[in-house]
């Protein structure tokens, strides 16, 4: 999916650069570009053909863009101060969620990262977690009330050996998809030795 800045600036180009956004130019300037190869026609030509209407069009687009200001996507969590529903800012670190009530309230929280995959106790939303130190961990988003929590990330899918959840797990050659459960074992081979 193109994200929103994506249309923006496809919509800007189109609307300020028409003679460059367009299948015709590509193809007139690769047959141009054939001929110079060919020593059938200067490169200084084709070069002075192609930018003298385009640096036109640039200062033109300098001139009349405005400094486009994307709305921050508005997340489902409400401020636990003043009850607005938080948006999605990026930062230095990554993502997180913040009032859009700023700078009247400050509230700031960790987004919350949840998985395509049910929780296996409760079919309630597995959220990505970090504990104080760091350390990345998977839990239900009903703790309390339900206590899956996995170190490993749960993938879709079902062990075909006890029907349990599936895992990645990292080994020595890179991730790996196994059993939830470590007493059952179930190792699942990779596409590459299928083939
Ligand atoms: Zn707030
Ligand atoms: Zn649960
Ligand atoms: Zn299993």
């Amino acid at each position: 999916m193109p994200t929103e800045l994506g249309f923006v600036v496809t919509r800007l180009m189109k609307e300020n650069f028409k003679g460059i956004v367009d299948v015709a130019f590509t193809a007139g300037m690769e047959e141009q570009l054939d001929k110079v190869e060919e020593g059938a026609v200067p490169w200084q030509q084709v070069v002075s053909d192609f930018y003298t209407p385009f640096e036109k069009d640039l200062e033109a687009a300098g001139a009349n863009i405005d400094k486009v200001k994307l709305p921050d996507p508005v997340s489902d969590v409400p401020c636990d101060k003043c009850g607005a529903m938080m948006v999605i800012k990026t930062g230095r670190f990554g993502k997180f969620l913040a009032c859009p009530n700023f700078p009247e309230c400050r509230n700031t929280k960790p987004l919350l990262e949840k998985l395509e995959v049910p929780c296996p106790k409760c079919g309630g939303d597995i959220l990505k977690r970090h504990t104080k130190k760091g350390k990345t961990f998977f839990g239900c988003a009903n703790y309390p009330n339900c206590d899956f929590v996995s170190w490993d990330k749960p993938v879709p899918g079902k062990c075909p050996r006890c029907g349990g959840i599936l895992v990645q797990r990292m080994g020595q050659n890179g991730p790996f998809i196994a059993c939830g459960d470590r007493t059952c074992g179930y190792i699942q081979r990779s596409r590459k030795d299928k083939e």
